[in-house]
């Protein structure tokens, strides 16, 4: 039994190898002049829909692209296996299926080189052309994952199978360039958000309640940003601006603490849970194209008391709801939807918090980075272990419970 557990991890590791290189060489590439020489064909071969520009590049690009990229993983795919072989490890030769399997990526380059009609169909998935009918996956790279690549940031986005470098490097998300919309941004936490979007070079747009031009203070330089002044129930009133939004943070809230009364609860649920609702759906009727299947994204922050008490039961009770209402919407939503789980931060809502917003702002973005869609900030272990057990069973109960069509 252990004999067969070590095979079977001598065959995955030699194969989870082989890809490190793989995403190693395609970094190498974009951060070296020489090589991006030869890489850059890959990149001059497609236009934003994935079709090929020109027979000719395309083939050309596959021979200075995807055959030397094959051939350096089918080389670095023997190191362990010397390795194994050196310290005379039994069973050593299994950690040839690395090469083994980098060998039908050779193949299928070459075969393209060639002009083989059609042979891209069946041996390169990622850029075949078309409607997207998925969104960018999380653990294997697939056609929108990798379009972003291409066309939303070349210094981002460079696993070619597996997610796992893009995620260590923080490079699964690119906030370059994107206009980024923050709700609540006159608030502790959405002020600390806007200034780390801005650092990440994301052009930012504050919507708030609140008559008054957003100014953030960077490195002590004032920054005047481009703020939104909206009401809840008046959300339709966004949608032009929505249309130009690449990621939508709905960070607004509310805390009544310890009140009960019937206007507490309504105002509860409106501003905390409904009025994100109608964001989040009105935000989806933009999403059209295949552009903005793959970079549009919606961030809600639904807090820790989604799992745990708040000791405001009101705040408790209108946030959970909206947690539920997210987990049951983002199930076939058609853009990435990450909730922000987010520990108890001193702010105006609470003075008594105990994380610093700017802390728990620069986590949030680290964190979707790394392609986390669930994205948890708090210094309550609980929290770390009950949120992904209740959003796994709740997704599978309202899955099964559910029609599949999102509208
Ligand atoms: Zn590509
Ligand atoms: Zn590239």
């Amino acid at each position: 039994m252990i004999d067969i557990i070590f095979i079977i991890t001598l065959c995955l590791g030699s194969i989870i190898w082989v890809e490190i290189v793989r995403d190693l060489y395609h970094i190498l590439a974009h951060n070296w002049q020489t090589l991006y020489r030869f890489h850059n064909w890959h990149h001059r071969v497609f236009d934003s829909n994935f079709n090929s520009v020109n027979k000719e590049i395309y083939r050309k690009a596959h021979w200075y692209n995807d055959v030397p990229e094959s051939l350096v993983m089918i080389v670095f795919g023997t190191i362990p296996v010397t390795i194994l072989w050196f310290l005379n490890i039994s069973y050593w030769w299994f950690a040839e299926l690395g090469s083994f399997y980098s060998l039908f990526f050779l193949l299928g380059a070459v075969a393209r080189g060639l002009g083989i009609s059609n042979i891209d169909k069946l041996t390169d998935f990622t850029h075949n052309p078309g409607e997207f009918s998925s969104l960018p996956s999380q653990w294997f790279v697939n056609r929108p994952y990798h379009w972003r690549h291409h066309f939303d940031n070349q210094k981002a986005y460079y696993s070619g199978t597996l997610t796992l470098i893009d995620k260590i490097m923080g490079t699964a998300l690119s906030l370059k360039g994107k206009t980024i919309g923050v709700t609540g941004s006159s608030g502790t936490l959405g002020i600390a958000i806007l200034k780390i979007l801005h650092l990440n070079q994301a052009k930012i747009v504050a919507f708030s309640s609140q008559d008054k031009s957003i100014v953030l203070d960077i490195n002590g330089n004032s920054l005047p940003v481009k703020t939104l002044v909206w009401e809840t129930g008046q959300e339709y009133k966004l949608i032009d601006e929505l249309s130009k939004i690449d990621i939508l943070i709905i960070n607004h809230g509310i805390n009544v603490n310890n009140k009960k009364n019937i206007e507490s609860i309504r105002q509860s649920y409106e501003i905390n849970t409904f009025s994100g609702c109608r964001l989040m759906d009105l935000f989806i009727k933009t999403i059209k194209t295949n552009r903005d299947k793959a970079c549009k994204e919606i961030w809600v922050n639904t807090s820790e008391s989604e799992v745990i008490p708040a000791f405001s039961p009101l705040y408790e009770l209108s946030k959970r709801a909206l947690g539920n209402l997210v987990t049951l919407r983002r199930l076939d939503a058609p853009c990435i939807v990450r909730k922000l789980i987010l520990g108890p931060f001193k702010s105006k809502l609470n003075p008594i918090g105990i994380l610093s917003a700017d802390w728990v702002a620069k986590k949030i973005i680290r964190d979707a980075k790394k392609d986390y869609r669930n994205i948890i900030v708090t210094i309550n272990p609980a929290t770390y272990l009950v949120f992904p057990l209740k959003e796994l069973f709740q997704s599978f109960y309202f899955k099964i419970f559910t029609s599949k069509s999102f509208n």
